[in-house]
């Protein structure tokens, strides 16, 4: 078992509620880089264990942590993957997972701000796998063996990019700054009862939008991986936002406003706390 956090920059194990910082912990200062240390990620439950005999660096403060995978190399991310999802979104099931990429540099950490870009931004609840050895052509049955971890995250998404021209991209609409939160631990798969069976939940000023368990996922975590993998090579560190339940505010007439806070969670790995603020609009043509 292990939670994997970014603190101050390096990655850290999160044990008891302290953190103690990896490569200090193996002294093996590679292990510093989260991406190597995703990589390593089966070596990672025997520092966990190490943690019990040795020095915290300090009592984990979720102000202070950063992306468990601050800089991914590739970000996937599935829509319409819950049923009533599709059918509050006015669409079709997908035949096959309905794949875009969130760019990497919306990815930011579980405590960020959200600058927001418009009027018509939204919340997606959503649980990230992230992949931990690099693969192509991983079989269903194999696919949890390629998987570091779970992480929980918000796939922030403004509708009128997202919208925008026919046929829509969904790319751009979810990639502005501070629009990939994610954290705050990237928890190992041994972590969960069943790591396909989690609750996740998203929360705006105190109400409840969203609440569903994984059990629902049209494509589960290990059908996205077999599919994604068959197209493209994924490195470790690479983050999947496998898709959000219903309760998005575009289906109930309401979007994110400045001053609006934003609690995403989910079993076992924890909780988002995102404070939305004025942000910059994109371009206009
Ligand atoms: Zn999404």
């Amino acid at each position: 078992m292990f939670r994997l956090i970014t603190v101050h920059g390096r990655s850290a194990l999160e044990y008891n509620g302290e953190w103690f910082d990896l490569a200090t912990l193996s002294g093996d200062d590679a292990l510093r880089d989260p991406l190597a240390a995703v990589a390593r990620f089966n070596e990672l439950h025997a520092w966990n264990d190490l943690c019990a005999t040795s020095a915290a660096g300090g009592t984990v403060s979720s102000e202070e942590l950063d992306a468990p995978v601050p800089a991914p190399r590739q970000v996937f991310a599935i829509g319409l993957n819950y049923r009533e999802h599709a059918g509050e979104s006015g669409m079709e099931v997908p035949p096959a997972p309905l794949t875009f990429a969130k760019f990497a540099s919306c990815v930011v950490g579980p405590t960020a701000d959200v600058p927001l870009s418009g009027s018509a931004v939204d919340w997606e609840a959503e649980i990230v796998a992230v992949i931990g050895t690099q693969c192509s052509h991983v079989s269903v049955d194999d696919a949890w063996s390629v998987v570091a971890g779970l992480t929980l995250g918000q796939d922030i998404s403004d509708r009128v990019v997202q919208f925008t021209g026919a046929p829509p991209q969904f790319g751009l609409g979810k990639s502005f700054p501070g629009y990939g939160p994610t954290g705050p631990a990237l928890v190992s798969l041994d972590s969960f009862a069943n790591p396909d069976d989690i609750g996740l939940w998203c929360e705006v000023n105190g109400e409840r939008m969203q609440d569903a368990r994984t059990t629902e996922l049209i494509f589960s975590i290990p059908v996205l991986v077999a599919y994604l993998s068959s197209i493209c090579t994924l490195y470790p560190g690479d983050l999947i936002f496998t898709g959000t339940p219903s309760g998005i505010g575009a289906a109930r007439g309401q979007f994110l406003v400045p001053g609006d806070d934003i609690v995403t969670g989910a079993e076992v790995i924890g909780e988002l706390r995102n404070r939305c603020v004025p942000g910059a609009a994109p371009l206009s043509l």
